[in-house]
């Protein structure tokens, strides 16, 4: 068992520095580390649990409580300091929050910031909570200092932000803050001359729509004036893959030379799919998918789901809660996968002619496929998982597992990791534009035969 002493750096490859010398507050990397919870005295508040992955946050840890240990070893859960995580309204992604209200509290935070992660992972949510966190004007007195730690600001609740209740944050959470402005592709340049960039939700993830120039120019002139009744204006520019090099050209612009005020939040699914010097401008936030445990938890503690639900929607999810929770008051999405895993179980038993019918029959809602084939991909992932044996092996389809057992039995591994690359280099096609028909029947012919 190996500790870890106040002051010390954590040897955990991810880690930051638990605890930077002198300072009385730090992330630590809380993946299989232990607390030994009765050298923290007062800290009654690290009893939560939160997932292993997770970075905890030790408020107002200060040197009479040196000492505070951590193990490498014994336990993958850990008490972890909730609070940060419920005073910004964010379930998990504790590091990121972290680093970020360090940043703030020492005024050295960045001024653009690119968040990534999959569609559903928690983005917009993070980008909201941190304008708020930026907007919120009920901290505006010093934060404080503790001569103890020369002057580094400390982490205590007095000064804990966002506040929820000064103007600032109530206009922020009802989503009428003028100092926010939120930009979104829209369907169309004619629906843009319309309506604005004002476009109704969408209606599934696989959705088309565009960020255009000429949204980055309102976005450029609304930047431009002084902020209405905050220190900064804060541009969030959600799902920026969708914006054309013409927009990302113009919008770099406004990244070279921001208005002192300016404050600007990107979210993409990955930063590959932006200009290089877009995404060298902002500080990355890489949101990873929670643990389906974490996300099972929220779902039941904070959207109210009974408990059988939480536990297959945290598995389909792949860890993403705001998919999970879309989810959850959408059934059609349950249907939808439902639809795919039995379609994909029906091939299997099928011959020839009658696999041709079925991809024709599928290929028809050519919308609906690459998601069918994400759907699938989870299916033969979790046979792979089966016929290997891995102990605990924990499948994400857990309401099928008799059928999935079946396929277990009825395939080689050989078979599994063909249909597998067969599924990919399906979802691959159909995303450079092939013809959805012809890629289908292919995958479908290529299966093997239960
Ligand atoms: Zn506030």
């Amino acid at each position: 068992m190996e500790w870890y002493k106040f002051g010390q750096e954590c040897s955990q490859p991810q880690a930051p520095k638990c605890f930077p010398d002198g300072q009385p507050a730090g992330a630590v990397w809380a993946q299989d580390c232990h607390i030994e919870r009765s050298e923290i005295s007062r800290s009654a508040r690290y009893d939560k649990s939160c997932a292993a992955g997770e970075f905890i946050e030790l408020h107002g840890a200060t040197k009479t409580l040196g000492g505070l240990r951590f193990s490498t070893s014994t336990c993958d859960r850990i008490g972890g300091v909730s609070s940060l995580n419920e005073r910004w309204g964010i379930v998990g992604h504790g590091w990121a929050i972290s680093a970020l209200e360090h940043a703030i509290r020492a005024q050295r935070h960045a001024h653009a910031f690119l968040i990534t992660g999959p569609h559903g992972v928690g983005k917009t949510t993070l980008a909201r909570a941190l304008a708020k966190r930026l907007l919120c004007t009920g901290i505006d007195a010093p934060v404080s200092q503790n001569a103890l730690f020369g002057n580094a600001p400390v982490m205590n609740d007095e000064v804990a932000a966002p506040c929820g209740a000064c103007r600032a944050c109530v206009k922020t959470t009802k989503g009428v803050n003028p100092d926010i402005m939120l930009l979104e592709g829209v369907p169309s340049r004619e629906f843009y001359n319309k309506h604005g960039s004002t476009a109704p939700p969408r209606t599934s993830d696989r959705e088309k729509r565009t960020v255009l120039v000429d949204q980055m120019r309102d976005l450029e002139k609304w930047l431009a004036t002084a902020p209405f009744e905050s220190k900064y204006k804060i541009g969030i520019l959600r799902r920026f893959e969708d914006a054309n090099e013409e927009a990302q050209n113009a919008f770099l612009k406004t990244l070279e030379e921001p208005p002192s005020h300016a404050v600007l939040i990107l979210t993409a699914q990955d930063a590959g799919l932006l200009l290089p010097t877009i995404v060298s401008r902002g500080q990355p936030l890489t949101l990873r998918p929670l643990s389906a445990e974490t996300v099972e938890r929220a779902l039941v503690e904070k959207w109210n789901a009974p408990a059988p639900d939480a536990q297959l929607l945290a598995r389909i999810s792949g860890g993403r809660l705001g998919w999970a929770v879309r989810a959850l008051s959408a059934p059609q999405l349950l249907e939808t996968r439902r639809d795919a895993l039995d379609a994909l179980y029906a091939l299997a038993r099928e011959g020839r002619a009658e696999r041709i019918t079925r991809a024709e029959g599928l290929a028809k809602d050519s919308a609906a496929l690459p998601q069918v084939f994400e759907t699938w991909l989870t299916w033969w992932r979790d046979v792979l998982l089966l016929r290997s044996q891995q102990e605990n092996a924990r499948v994400t389809n857990v309401d099928y597992v008799t059928q999935l057992e079946q396929h277990a039995g009825a395939f080689s591994i050989d078979d599994i990791q063909r249909a597998l690359n067969a599924t990919r280099a399906a979802a691959r096609q159909l995303g450079q534009n092939a013809n959805a028909r012809l890629v289908t029947e292919v995958l479908a012919l290529s299966l093997p035969r239960a």
